[in-house]
């Protein structure tokens, strides 16, 4: 399977341009989209998803032409919205037995065996004769999936899934994620760097509706070896070290201000160097988009 963005804008009613010539090319296993709020990945998802339109650009799924064709590519779509909106006050099976039929799973014994297989792959069985308004977040979230892979999907979309979650639902999360088999492309869209380094093989940092890198989280980390440097500094000193020095990020540990510089030689002997990690490079292509805080 092979998902072929060409040449995707968008400018709402408003005049938002909220996607730029976006041009992307996704492949099966986990692809993680990172960017901040606002950066466009809800409104690529949806489009992805046939939920709304471009104004210009395609979209193919090997043959199928997504823009186009939005009721084939819906046969093999699976999609866990952003916000899943109001949940029912009916049971998770319930639930699901009613989707699957939506879906297409229309043979009782069938539509039974596929519902029963994921309660238990998501690990809600136990809990499927309750009610879903009465599920906690993690919860709320692994029904989520269960819906999004009813009919075994060729491609999913998940949107957002660990915003709001805590540390323990969110890796309950993160392992059912990577069951999903080989051969499905999973689309994860984040804010949260974690995310993307835990899970995906392949990623792209969109920023203002563009995209502002492409390729794999390991080959986007090493491309910065040798050119990182921390210091710790007086935090008085922040502007100084911003004017004179590429300051991608500064964080507190334990009360004092580190600060990390992106820079091809040392840039004083106080800076030690810092083995990258896919948050600084995610931190080093949003600063060259947007100013950063002092
Ligand atoms: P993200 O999912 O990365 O937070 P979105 O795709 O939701 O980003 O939003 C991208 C930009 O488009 C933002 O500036 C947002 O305010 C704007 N936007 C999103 N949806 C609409 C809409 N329906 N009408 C007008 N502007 C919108």
């Amino acid at each position: 399977m092979e998902l072929r963005i060409t040449n995707l804008s968008k400018t709402y009613p408003n005049g938002k341009q909220a996607l730029k010539h976006i041009t992307l090319t996704i492949q099966n296993g986990m692809f993680g989209l990172l960017g901040q709020n606002g950066a466009g990945k809800s409104t690529l998802m949806r489009t992805i998803a046939t939920l709304q339109d471009a104004d210009t650009g395609s979209i193919f799924l090997d043959d199928i032409d997504v823009l186009n064709q939005p009721a084939e590519m819906r046969k093999v779509l699976g999609y866990l919205p952003q916000d899943f909106g109001v949940y029912p006050n009916v049971s998770a099976e319930e639930m699901l037995l009613y989707i699957a039929e939506m879906k297409g799973i229309t043979h009782a014994a069938e539509k039974k065996e596929s519902v029963e297989t994921l309660l238990h792959r998501v690990n809600l069985y136990e809990v499927r004769h309750k009610k879903l308004s009465t599920y906690s977040g993690g919860m709320k979230q692994r029904f989520g999936i269960a819906q999004a892979l009813l009919g075994e999907p060729r491609i999913v979309i998940v949107d957002e899934p660990t915003a709001g979650l805590d540390p323990l639902e969110r890796n309950r999360f993160y392992n059912l994620l990577s069951e999903i088999g080989e051969n499905t492309i999973v689309i994860l869209s984040t804010h949260i760097v974690e995310d993307v380094s835990t899970l995906c093989n392949d990623m792209a940092i969109i920023g203002n509706g563009t995209v502002l890198q492409a390729g794999k989280p390991t080959d986007i980390e090493t491309a910065l070896d040798g050119c990182l440097w921390e210091k710790q500094i007086d935090k008085h000193l922040l502007g100084q070290y911003q004017q004179q020095f590429e300051v991608i990020s500064n964080r507190f540990h334990a009360g004092k201000l580190i600060i990390t510089v992106y820079q091809e030689t040392m840039p004083d002997p106080g800076f030690w160097r810092k083995i990258p990690t896919l948050e600084d490079a995610y931190f080093k292509r949003l600063s060259q988009t947007t100013p950063q805080p002092v």
